[in-house]
């Protein structure tokens, strides 16, 4: 195991502190399983780690208003065990049920999930399905950007040295919207995701569609909510015919972006699978 310091942060303004010290290069450090992971195999480009873990202001979970806030220490069983997330962000709270094993979702964190960049990343679907936003500090500032705009691509994103993400805010959902997360693994269980769908939805009282969000995982290089399947979904009925549509239209812009390659056959029919699966699930058709 390759050497490096360890200092633990007492808050926020102590983490951006250390992390800003230009003497010694510095990376945060919360559960651990993706960066302790990744130094047994490459070695650091670090030299010291500030384990940002049990920071209070990054352990919240509240509703400030019609806002969620989710502080980026908070690990998955803590999403898992949130009753308010169970209630207005549904598919967090399924994403994270579906991360690792127990010590995983015990120790992972929502900040570390989005700031390792993989395109694997369960909790990163739903952030950008709740149109989430990243909360950065840094020793110049604060800044707010949204999730989708944090990732630039596989294992890279727009963090900065010296950047901390503090914690994510996102608005509540309409009045009886649901959301979802679906994970396609190589196996049922501790499985990375070849392909996941959050998606979230609200009727109108005519049972007509008014609100909906669709973002495949792990289809394009660059995460975002598919627009284009939303866009064909609103104003019209839930029905098994529109479902299908809409993941058809799913693949089509994936293949857009991606085009053919060895891998297409498998996603193409798996993608259309998954988001009619999860819109079948979100709006829940009466026969
Ligand atoms: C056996 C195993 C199974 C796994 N299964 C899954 C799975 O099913 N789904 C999945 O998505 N992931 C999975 N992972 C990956 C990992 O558990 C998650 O990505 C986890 O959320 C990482 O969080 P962490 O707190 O452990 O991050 P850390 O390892 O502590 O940090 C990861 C990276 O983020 C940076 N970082 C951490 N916190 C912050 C912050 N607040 N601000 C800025 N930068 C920060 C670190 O510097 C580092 O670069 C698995 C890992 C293992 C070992």
């Amino acid at each position: 195991m390759p050497m490096f310091d360890y200092v633990r942060a007492k808050s926020v303004a102590e983490a951006v502190e250390l992390l800003a010290d230009t003497q010694c290069v510095s990376r945060p450090l919360a559960g651990g399983t993706d960066v302790l992971v990744q130094v047994r195999h490459t070695p650091p480009t670090f030299q010291r780690l500030v384990d940002v873990s049990r920071i209070p202001e990054m352990k919240i979970i509240e509703r400030q208003g019609d806002e969620i806030c989710v502080g980026a220490a908070v690990t998955y069983t803590e999403i898992i065990e949130s009753a308010l997330l169970r209630e207005t962000a549904t598919c967090l709270v399924e994403a994270s049920r579906l991360v690792g094993g127990p010590a995983i979702a015990n120790a992972g964190t929502l900040g570390g999930n989005v700031a390792n960049g993989a395109a694997c990343a369960d909790g990163v679907p739903p952030l950008v399905c709740l149109d989430a936003l990243a909360h950065v500090r840094n020793s110049a500032g604060a800044r707010a950007v949204p999730v989708a705009d944090l990732l630039s691509g596989p294992h890279e994103t727009m963090l900065q040295r010296g950047d901390l993400i503090t914690h994510f805010t996102f608005p509540v959902m309409p009045d009886g919207a649901r959301s979802t997360f679906i994970k396609l693994g190589r196996r049922n269980a501790q499985a990375i995701s070849r392909l996941n769908v959050a998606a979230a939805g609200a009727l109108s009282s005519e049972g007509r569609v008014i609100f909906a969000r669709v973002v495949p995982g792990s289809a394009l290089p660059r995460l975002r909510r598919f627009v284009e399947v939303e866009n064909m979904l609103i104003g019209e009925r839930p029905s098994e015919a529109l479902f299908e549509t809409a993941g058809a239209e799913a693949s089509r812009a994936m293949v857009a972006v991606t085009g053919r390659r060895w891998s297409t056959e498998y996603k193409e029919i798996a993608l259309q699978g998954l988001v009619a699966r999860a819109l079948r699930q979100v709006f829940t058709v009466e026969n």
